[in-house]
C-alpha cells in the first residue's frame, strides 16, 4: 500500500499492550503508528515503528498534534493507573472527531486464600499497614511513594524501575521530595524491571521476610506472581483498586481494539 494511504494511528503507550499494539499495527500495510511515551523513565523500552516521546501540554495539546499529525484514530493503551492522558485523549479526541478506543487490560481477581485489604487510594493503602505488618513490600513504583512518608512506625521495601529522584513536579501526580539517600532510614529500595517469576519473587519474600505487600490492581501476567506468593505465604495484600475507567468505549485486549479499527 502506498505510504500515503496508510491509516495514521495515534497509541497512547507505557504499557504491555501499547509496545505489542505497534508490532502488530507496523506489521500491517494498511497503518502508520506511532507510539506516544510520557518519558518517566531514563532508559525506556523503544517501541517498534515510529515513536514520540514527553507530555503534549494537556486535552489541547492533545488535540493539535491530532490534527497536525493527520492521525485517524487514537487507541489508549496507557496503564489502568493512568488516569489524566486517559481523560485528556477523552476530551482532545472528541474536540477533533476522531475515533479513540481504551485498553484496559483485566483487573486481578481475589481468590481463595487470599487476604486483600482493599483500598481506593494511595492515602488509605498507608493507613491500612498496622506496625506488625513491617517489614512491607511496596510495588506502587516511586511516583507515589510519598504517602508512606509519615509511617515512621514500619520498614519498607520499596520496588520501582529506578531511583526516586526530585523531576518536574509538573509532570507529576506527587513529586517525590527526596533523593534516594535522603529518604528515612526506614525506606529500602530494590531497582527492578518485570516481568517477575513467581521463584524469584518467593525468593525476595523470605529474603527480607516481608509480612505484608502494596500493589495498585494493574492486571495482568508480568506482575501477578507476587499474589500467588503472597497467597502461598499467607502474607495480607493492601490492593488498591483501580481509578474509575472512562465511560466511553473500552475493551481488554489488543485484539479487540484492533477489530474495532478494522471497523471503523
Ligand atoms: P498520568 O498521570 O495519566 O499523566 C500525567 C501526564 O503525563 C499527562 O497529563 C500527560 O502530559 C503525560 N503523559 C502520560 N502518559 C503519556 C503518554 N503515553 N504520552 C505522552 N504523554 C503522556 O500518567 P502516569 O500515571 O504518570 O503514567 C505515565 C506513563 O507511565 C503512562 O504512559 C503509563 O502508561 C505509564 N505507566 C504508568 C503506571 C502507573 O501506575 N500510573 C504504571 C506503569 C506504566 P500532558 O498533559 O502534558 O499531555
Amino acid at each position: 500500500m502506498n505510504a500515503l494511504m496508510k491509516k495514521t494511528i495515534l497509541i497512547l503507550g507505557g504499557s504491555s499492550e501499547g509496545f505489542a499494539l505497534a508490532e502488530r499495527l507496523e506489521a500491517n500495510s494498511a497503518y502508520h503508528p506511532i507510539s506516544s511515551l510520557a518519558g518517566r523513565t531514563s532508559l525506556p523500552r523503544k517501541p517498534v515503528g515510529a515513536y514520540r516521546t514527553g507530555g503534549f501540554g494537556g486535552p489541547e495539546g492533545l488535540a493539535n498534534y491530532i490534527q497536525t499529525e493527520n492521525i485517524s484514530a487514537l487507541i489508549d493503551a496507557t496503564h489502568p493507573f493512568a488516569q489524566n492522558i486517559s481523560s485528556n485523549a477523552n476530551q482532545a479526541a472528541k474536540s477533533v472527531n476522531c475515533p479513540i478506543i481504551h485498553i484496559s487490560r483485566p483487573e486481578w481477581q481475589k481468590q481463595k486464600g487470599d487476604h486483600w485489604i482493599e483500598v481506593n487510594s494511595m492515602q488509605k493503602a498507608a493507613l491500612a499497614l498496622s506496625p506488625e505488618l513491617g517489614p512491607a513490600f511496596l510495588t506502587i513504583g516511586r511516583l507515589e511513594l510519598s504517602a508512606f512518608l509519615h509511617r515512621n512506625d514500619i520498614s519498607f521495601f520499596c520496588r520501582a524501575i529506578e531511583p526516586p529522584k526530585q523531576t518536574d513536579p509538573k509532570k507529576q501526580k506527587i513529586s517525590n521530595p527526596m533523593r534516594e539517600d535522603e529518604w528515612p532510614d526506614n525506606f529500602n529500595f530494590i531497582y527492578a524491571k518485570g516481568p517477575f517469576s513467581y521463584r524469584d519473587e518467593k525468593t525476595l519474600f523470605k529474603q527480607h521476610s516481608f509480612k505484608a505487600i502494596v500493589t495498585k490492581n494493574s492486571g495482568g501476567e508480568k506482575a501477578r506472581a507476587k499474589l500467588d506468593v503472597a497467597r502461598d505465604l499467607n502474607i495480607p495484600v493492601i490492593m488498591i483498586n483501580r481509578p474509575k475507567t472512562p465511560d466511553d468505549q473500552t475493551v481488554q485486549t489488543i485484539d479487540e481494539a484492533l477489530n474495532w479499527l478494522e471497523n471503523l
